[in-house]
This record gives structure tokens, sequence and C-alpha cells, in this order.
């Protein structure tokens, strides 16, 4: 396939050791040849895949800096095209004059994700393994980077190829039947075939079950500290964010604004925000602070509750906690190293609990432990292969849909010709998911997300 030739910068624009672009396409090698020059004269057309030689970067007469040009063949690169990485000293102004040198010697400026696009088109990854090279690059936590470590090594590829193929068996066998209908020795049994159809539904069954816990992994946990003035949300937030983003006082509604912070918990990523505290006010600007507080507390995957277990329990405790019970809530009984004698009633409520010091930092790893029982992340198999795309996540609901459809046929003695179809519904949602088989709208879809240089 005639392609044209692409390039971008590949490493982050800053300054740093090493700065690269890469060429890929047809004409890397001859367009490569044109701004770099190897200093003992080689000829880039002529040098082998995976071999490197050192020169020098011009853009037209102008010299740029020293580099390294690696070299990669057709089809063992990247992209499975040709390809050139000009690696030179790592700078801003630098990287992009090498660039601009690259684009004026042929290149076209390659849009987000096009590398990767064109490594997908060759043949060189599946679309989930594809898919899975951004989840690599934006691991937050060492559990996001396993999951896409494992995607881009193709276990979720592997799964959907067990499934597709017991479904492409099944539609062989209707169409032999259709064929032959008297001829039953050809025909998989009607159990047979109703428990081949059952293992993909429970099989896509876990892939959905796993997605919105593998997604708190993968994306970070939406965390919102609630709580009165002076419980101690800030000192909580600090703490966990082992940083100083909040303001600490003695002094009742200092945090009027959101004040948002990521912190790394343990194996996750926890997106925390600390909001004003919620009680009576009629400070108009405190009210505004409460009002988005409470916005938040609508949307997150995660509450930290925070009481000052110090003092009685006002009304504004309680109606935090109606308004909490019902969500994914981690009551924080917080001052534990004071003399806290309010613990009782918060204990009774039935909702889970940590005590702690956000002060001294007693008990932070028991609120670890508490997230991840109440998020049940530990019930995530830690193997198991994980879907980490939306779109990844509606193509096999369409999948389960056409499946479960087709036992219930099945079952309710519809036509096997009828049941077909559904099946072959559930196929065509399986071979998208892997890419096998789509629309360019969708592959534009998955690569528009990439960054430019990937
Ligand atoms: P916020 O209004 O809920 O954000 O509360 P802050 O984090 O600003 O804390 C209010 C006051 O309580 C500050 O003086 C903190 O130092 C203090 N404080 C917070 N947590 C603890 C704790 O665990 N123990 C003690 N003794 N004091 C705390």
């Amino acid at each position: 396939m005639q392609t044209d030739t692409i390039a971008a910068i590949c490493t982050p624009l800053g300054e740093g050791g090493v700065g690269v672009v890469r060429i890929s396409g047809d004409k890397a090698f001859e367009i490569a040849k044109k701004v770099f020059k190897p200093k003992n004269n080689k000829d880039i057309e002529k040098m082998k895949g995976y071999t490197a030689a050192f020169g020098k970067v011009y853009d037209g007469e102008e010299l740029l800096d020293d580099a390294v040009a690696l070299v990669f063949r057709s089809p063992k690169s990247y992209t499975g095209e040709n390809t050139v990485e000009i690696s030179v000293h790592g700078g801003t102004h630098l990287i992009r004059r090498v660039l601009r040198a690259v684009t004026a010697a042929g290149a076209r400026l390659a849009e987000g994700g096009e590398f990767t696009k064109r490594a997908f088109l060759n043949g060189k990854m599946s679309l989930t393994e594809a898919e899975a090279v951004m989840n690599l690059i934006s691991a937050k936590n060492d559990r996001a980077l396993n999951i896409a470590t494992k995607n881009k090594e193709g276990a979720l590829s592997q799964k959907i190829k067990k499934m597709t193929d017991k479904l492409l068996y099944l539609v062989s066998e209707i169409s032999v039947f259709s064929d032959f209908p008297e001829d039953e020795t050809l025909f998989l049994s009607e159990d047979n075939f109703l428990t081949s159809l059952k293992e993909i539904s429970a099989d896509l069954n876990t892939l959905i079950a796993d997605y919105d816990k593998g997604k708190l992994i993968i994306d970070g946990i939406n965390t919102v500290i609630a709580g009165s003035p002076n419980a101690g949300k800030s000192t909580l937030m600090n703490l966990l964010s082992k940083t100083k983003r909040s303001i600490v006082t003695s002094i009742a509604g200092t945090t009027r604004d959101v004040v948002e912070q990521t912190a790394k918990v343990g194996d996750y990523t926890l997106l925390l925000a600390d909001t004003a505290g919620i009680h009576e006010t009629n400070d108009e600007v405190e009210q505004i602070g409460i009002e988005q507080a409470l916005n938040r507390l609508d949307t997150a995957d995660l509450c930290l509750a925070v009481f000052d277990t110090s003092v009685p329990v006002t009304n504004d405790d309680k109606t935090l906690i109606e308004r909490i019970k019902n969500k994914p809530t981690l009551l924080v009984l917080n001052k534990n190293d004071l003399n806290s004698t309010k613990e009782d009633y918060y204990e009774r409520l039935n909702i889970p609990f940590v005590k702690i010091s956000a002060l001294t930092g007693e008990g932070e790893n028991e609120l670890v432990e508490q997230i991840t029982n109440l998020l049940k992340l530990n019930e995530l198999d830690p193997n198991a292969e994980m879907l980490i795309s939306e779109r990844q996540y509606q193509t096999v609901q369409r999948a389960k849909a056409s499946v479960n459809e087709a036992i219930f046929s099945l079952e309710s003695g519809v036509t096997l010709d009828a049941v077909g179809i559904l099946i072959d519904d559930g196929l065509a949602a399986l071979l998208e998911l892997d890419g096998k088989r789509i629309t360019t709208e969708v592959a534009d879809e998955v690569f528009r997300n990439f960054c430019v240089g990937k």
C-alpha cells in the first residue's frame, strides 16, 4: 500500500537530554538523507534495519545539531513502514527546527495517533493492543500500568479471539444445517449449542462487570472530601496528597472553592476534591462553595465524609450523613489523637468508617484498606483481561445483547436461521471490538484521542 510519509516530534516538548523526530513512510530514508549527514558518509538508504549512524542535522545549509539517526526497515518497525528516528539534544526550539527541516524535505506533519494507526492498519497490532498503547503512556499507577501492558501484549485480543472462534464455529454449523437440514449428524446438538453461547455470554459479563472497577484504577477515583468546617478536611487532603495544597487553619470556612489534588494512595490514584465545609450559613460566597460541594458529592465515585470526633455531633453533621448515606461513602472519624468521645454515634450508623488522625497520619493505612473494600477493588482479578475504553465497553454490551437474545431464542424454539442472524450480530460486534472488521469512522475515532507523535 502506498502511503505518504509522516513526521512528528515523539518526545515531550521541553528541555531534556534527548529529543526525537520520527519519520515514517515510503520516503522516510530519502527525506532523512536530505536533513541528516552521517559523519562517516554512510548512506541512510543503504543502512540495515536496527542500525544507527552518528552525524549532523541541517535545515538547508544551516547546521542545527549533532544527531543520531536510527533506521528501521519495513516491516520491522513500529508502524511496519520504513522509519527513521532522528535524536538531537532535547530543546523545544531545536526539536521544532528539526521537524521543520524534515517537513521542508517532503514529510507531512503526522496527526494525533497516526503512527499507531498505521501500525494497526499494517497488521502490527490489533485494535485493542493499539488502544493499550495510549493507556500505557497515561498510566497513573502500577495497577493501571499492569492492565495496559497486558492488553498491549494481547491478553484482551486473545480473549476476544477465543469468543470469536466459538461464534464462527456455531455460524458454520448453522450454515451446514441450512444446506443439509435432513442430515442431523452434521449438526452440533442444541445443548452444546446453548452451552457454547452461555459460556460466551458469561465471559462477556465478566468483562462488563470488571469495567467500572478497572476504570477507577485507570482514570483515578473521583473523591470528594466533605464535612463540617474544621472537621479536618484540608488536613486530610494534605496528608493524602503529601502536599500543603489546602490551607489549614482553625478558622472555620477557610476553604470556599473546590481545591483539587491528585494523590497516589496505595495502588490507586485518588482525584481529590477538598470542598467547602457543609453547614448553614448566610455568607453568600460560602453558600456558593457549599453548593459546589454538594454537586460534587452527587457525581463522585467516593465520598470521604470527615467528622471531628472530639466535638459533639451537630445538625450539619446529621444533614451531611443523610445526604451521603446511600452513596459510596467512608466516614472518616478524625482527630483520633484527641479525646474522641463521639465515635460511638458514627459507628452505629451502619456506614463503613475508619478512625484516623489526619494531623499525625495515624490510621492512613486502614483508610486505604477501607477504600479498597468499599469500591470492591480487591475483587478485581489482577490477571483478568480488562476492557479499557468506553468504545470497548459499548461494543461488548452489543455483543452480549445479541448473544443473550440468541440464547433466549434458542430456548424458545425459534428457528435456527433466525438464531443465526443474532449470532452474526454478536460476531460482528466482536470483530469490530478488535478491529478485524471496522469502518474508517470507528478507526478514526479510536486514534483521534492519541497525542501527536504516538
Ligand atoms: P477543614 O475546615 O475541615 O478543612 O479543617 P482543617 O483541615 O483546616 O483543620 C481544622 C483544624 O483542625 C486545624 O487547626 C487542624 O490543625 C486541626 N486538625 C485537623 N485534623 C486534626 C487531627 O487529626 N487532630 C488534631 N488534633 N487536630 C486536627
